[in-house]
């Protein structure tokens, strides 16, 4: 049997076939099918409804760290309520923004490392002559600083991301094998024909928990005998939700098409165990007349995400104090000279580390709050 695209109804042949992610790939898609777009209307939607989303959600695929099969999500230059200016690397790695501030005859340079502080010296020394780089390398001071503020953050999605999201749905929906006439309205809706949104956004508790928290993605179509709804469901990162109500009019049995995975670890769903599936409250909740957003819920969610996010941060840090200390133990005690744990070592170790940790915690103002 040919298949069609099923934006522009063109036969899919050895010209035009492609590869359409189900879920974009910027934002951690790896499922794909060749059966379902041509390689125009691929081309096209990438370009404009999947660039906004995967735009949008640069931000959050930065915290997470998001893996995509080409290169890792950009860093983000933030401006903190106090006015600082930070880098964020992917993973939620804050950095110091490079600087040069000029105080009467004197500079003060804030640079990443000592490569960086060198080349910027270097410059300088082009336009000032009598500056002594030498001088002023040997004398630079090493900083280590938390970040203690919170990160601002702001997510909008327009009827562009929409569009992608509501693709998402009609993606997994016919390469699960379902009937397309049955989401004609979701397809013009992705086709731009039609300004009548279809796609809802859902800020309740989500109808899939998992045995333990993580970042997942979801993509579900379920059918409900009881209140004749069938239903198509994207989750994005745990937290951004949203549905449509492909037909009211369902008589089939109930049951449930599902693709989900870690976005994190890439688990598919084979490695990962739903605990609960609450269908019927989720039918409950989306089968009111009017939809209303839970804006304290999203909130919420988004918190949790958040906080999961900076606790990895956090644990991340912890870890790498103590490796540093371990390295600088190694450098002190080479192993050479020093076969033997000695109890110099670990005096030496326990007082860097808490050493360490005393100032970290401070910073990070995790201490005498
Ligand atoms: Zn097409």
């Amino acid at each position: 049997m040919t298949d069609h695209c099923y934006l522009c109804g063109a036969e899919i042949n050895d010209e035009n076939i492609s590869k359409e992610h189900i879920i974009p790939n910027a934002i951690g898609g790896k499922l794909v099918s060749i059966k379902l777009l041509c390689n125009n209307c691929n081309i096209k939607t990438g370009d404009v409804i999947d660039f906004a989303l995967s735009k949008t959600l640069e931000p959050l695929c930065n915290l997470i760290n998001v893996k995509r099969d080409r290169g890792t999500p950009t860093s983000l230059k933030i401006t903190l309520q106090s006015g600082k200016k930070i880098i964020l690397r992917p993973g939620f790695k804050p950095e110091a923004v490079p600087n040069v501030e000029k105080l009467n005859n004197k500079f003060n340079i804030t640079a990443r490392n000592e490569n960086e502080a060198l080349e910027t010296l270097r410059h300088l020394q082009l336009k000032y002559p009598s500056i002594d780089v030498d001088n002023a390398m040997e004398n630079l001071q090493h900083q280590k600083k938390y970040l203690d503020e919170k990160i601002p953050f702001k997510l909008e999605l327009n009827d562009e991301c929409l569009r992608s999201l509501g693709k998402i749905i009609a993606n997994f929906y016919i390469y699960r094998g379902n009937d397309k006439e049955k989401i004609s309205e979701l397809i013009d809706f992705i086709k731009d024909d039609q300004k009548i949104k279809t796609l809802w956004q859902y800020t309740e508790d989500s109808p899939f928990t998992f045995n333990k928290y993580g970042v997942y993605n979801i993509v579900s179509i379920i059918g409900d005998r009881n209140t004749k709804k069938l239903v198509g469901f994207v989750e994005i990162f745990s937290t951004i939700k949203f549905f449509i109500i492909i037909n009211n009019n369902y008589d089939g049995e109930t049951f449930s098409q599902n693709y989900y995975y870690n976005v994190e670890t890439g688990a598919s769903d084979k490695d990962i165990i739903i605990k609960t599936v609450k269908k019927e409250k989720f039918f409950t909740n989306i089968s009111r007349d009017t939809y209303d957003i839970c804006l304290s819920n999203y909130e919420k969610s988004f918190n949790e995400l958040m906080n999961y996010c900076h606790k990895k941060s956090n644990d991340e840090a912890r870890f790498s104090i103590i490796s540093q200390s371990f390295d600088e133990c190694q450098r002190r005690f080479p192993p050479e000279k020093y076969p033997y744990f000695t109890d110099e070592m670990i005096e030496f170790l326990s007082k860097d580390v808490s050493e360490k940790f005393v100032s970290y915690l401070y910073e990070t103002k995790q201490l005498g709050q």
